[in-house]
Formats: C-alpha cells, structure tokens, sequence
C-alpha cells in the first residue's frame, strides 16, 4: 500500500461531542455513578471508558435509583421515557442533539395544526422510537420504498419528518416515493439529515472514487457508520467497518495501492490515529488528508453543567 487518503470531514460531530461532554461533566459535578439512558453514542470505546469513569449504562428507567442523576442520550427520548423520569423524580440532563430534538419540536408544532406524520428511518434505532415517541399516535414508519404504500392515514394533512443519520440518497429515493403517493405531503423546511450525516457521507463521494479500498471507523450500532460503509460499496469500492486497529486484516491490503480512510461521527479520533498507525506497520508509506468541508457547528451545554472549562473537569478527575 503507497497512501492512505484521509476523508474530511470525519469522526465526531458537535451532537456527539455535546453529549460526551455532559457525561464528563455530570461525573465532575456529582461524582459517580451517572446513569446513562441507551448508550449516550454509539462507540464501544466510548462508552467503555466513561463506564470506567462511572458511568452506568442502562435501557430501562427501574434500574435507575431514586434521587439518582440521569443522562438521556444523544438520540433523544420519546415522551412517554421523560415522564417516567419525571415521575421518579430524577436529577435529568439532556443529551439529545439538537438537530434531533429539532424534529421532535417540528412533530409537536405540526400536530398540533392536526398533522399525521410519515417517518422515514430504520425500525428499532433509538432516536426513531424517541421521534415516534412523541406523538401517541398518528405518526408511520417507512424505511424503504415499499413501506410507503403502507400508509393509510386518517385525515389528509400528512407531513414527513427523517431519521438525521440516514443515507442522503436512499432518504431522497424514499422521500421521491412518498410525495408520489401523497402529492400534498409537507417536507420540513430544512432537510433533518444532519450536517454532519451529510458531510461525511459527500467525502466518501469524493474518497471512494480515488481509492482500492475505503476503511471506516465506527461501531456496528452506529447508523451514520453503517451508512458510510454502504455509501463506498455502492460506488464500487471495496469497504469495511471496524472498531478499531485490531479489526484490520493484512490480507485486506494485499495489492491494494490507495487505501481511503474515515469515521463515523460517533468515532473519536484516537482510534483513528490507531488505525493510520497499524497501516503504518503494514506498509501504507504516505497519510494525506482529502480537501473537504469545515465544519464550525458548537451546540451550548445544559444549564448547570457548562460553569467551569473543559480542562478544570479533566484536571479534577486525573
Ligand atoms: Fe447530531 Fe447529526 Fe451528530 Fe447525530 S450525527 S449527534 S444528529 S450532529
């Protein structure tokens, strides 16, 4: 292998660095344990190294404490999960990103005005059954093109919202299909597929084309990872997802010239410089960056938890 070419953007976006963040500082400001609700991203590494520092990961609110401090995950929650922690009187911080509770604020907003809603995303993903979660009824998931014809709702204003970490162009197909079927449907104003989604998956566009093979950083749990791998295979390059340095097999790079490298936004950049450093050793001979986008998006902290820097909490718990 002569190069690896590096994608930019790649690795963490501002929602996952956000929700890191208040993790850490929730620990600072009360010690441990935190209590987690789902994985506050998806990354394995993550999420093992905040245990290690006191974090408590769980899915269901009764395993929760009384008087306990709770963090809901980037994801974000359906309505019924912040009741319930309402109700059991715990000390909550929001993880939710942003872009994300964007759209839950959309879907009320519209419901209101006696809207039904088509939600275009994968069954099962944390921050669907949040987004699904915050209306009883009246909302119908689609994941692909045939779903939509599944749709049967009761009156005719009918809007659409998106899950922020699909594939741009699966999501367009799929958004193609629904306006077919429901000419008067309403988009949202401003597409909901993250910045970030969208980033990362343009400088694959752009890598994947230049390269024999695209390597992505990134836990299978992880949506916008997954879709990054699947974005450089459709363009006819050969792609795999890893967790890390460990998960390379030399045999991936046998006759291979350029290798492409990137990561999902959940991925911290130490794994990424772990793996440019096994590539090293097996023979890349030149790491150089890919022109892209820069991205400058900062989301504030929670009230209460943004009152000392960064580098006072780092230093408090070392
Ligand atoms: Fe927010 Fe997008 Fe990052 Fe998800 S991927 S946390 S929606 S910025």
């Amino acid at each position: 292998m002569d190069e690896v070419l590096l994608a930019e953007p790649r690795g963490f976006c501002a929602g996952v660095d956000r929700a890191i963040e208040i993790v850490e500082r929730a620990l600072y400001k009360y010690g441990p344990p935190i209590y987690v609700r789902h994985e506050i991203v998806h990354n394995t590494y993550v999420v093992n190294d905040l245990r290690a520092k006191g974090a408590i990961f769980i899915e269901d609110l009764a395993d929760v404490p009384p008087g306990a401090t709770l963090v809901f995950s980037a994801h974000g929650v359906s309505k019924a999960v912040r009741e319930e922690a309402d109700r059991r009187g715990f000390q909550v911080y929001d993880a939710t990103c942003p872009l994300v509770t964007k759209v839950h604020v959309e879907v009320a907003k519209l419901a209101k005005e006696g809207y039904e809603f088509i939600m275009i995303g994968h069954k099962g993903h944390p921050e669907v059954e949040g987004t699904m979660g915050q209306l009883s009824d009246g909302i119908y998931l689609v994941e692909d093109t045939a779903d939509v014809a599944g749709v049967k709702p009761r009156g005719d204003k009918l809007a659409v919202v998106t899950q922020t970490t699909l594939s741009v162009d699966d999501a367009a197909e799929i958004l193609a299909e629904v306006k077919r079927c429901f000419p008067n449907v309403r988009e949202p104003k401003k597409q909901d597929i993250c910045y970030a989604t969208q980033n990362r998956q343009d400088a694959v566009k752009v890598m994947a084309p230049q390269v024999d093979l695209v390597i992505v950083v990134g836990s299978p749990t992880s949506s916008n990872s997954n879709r990054l791998r699947e974005l450089a295979q459709r363009l006819g390059t050969e792609a795999y997802m890893v967790e890390g340095a460990a998960d390379l097999k030399p045999e991936w790079f046998a006759a291979r010239r350029r290798v492409g490298l990137t990561a999902g936004a959940s991925a911290p950049d130490i794994l990424v410089q772990q793996v440019i450093a096994r590539l090293r050793e097996l023979g890349a001979l030149s790491i150089r960056s890919i022109e892209g986008v820069t991205e400058s998006v900062h989301f504030p902290l929670p009230r209460g938890l943004g009152d000392r820097s960064m580098s006072e909490v780092a230093a408090s718990r070392s």
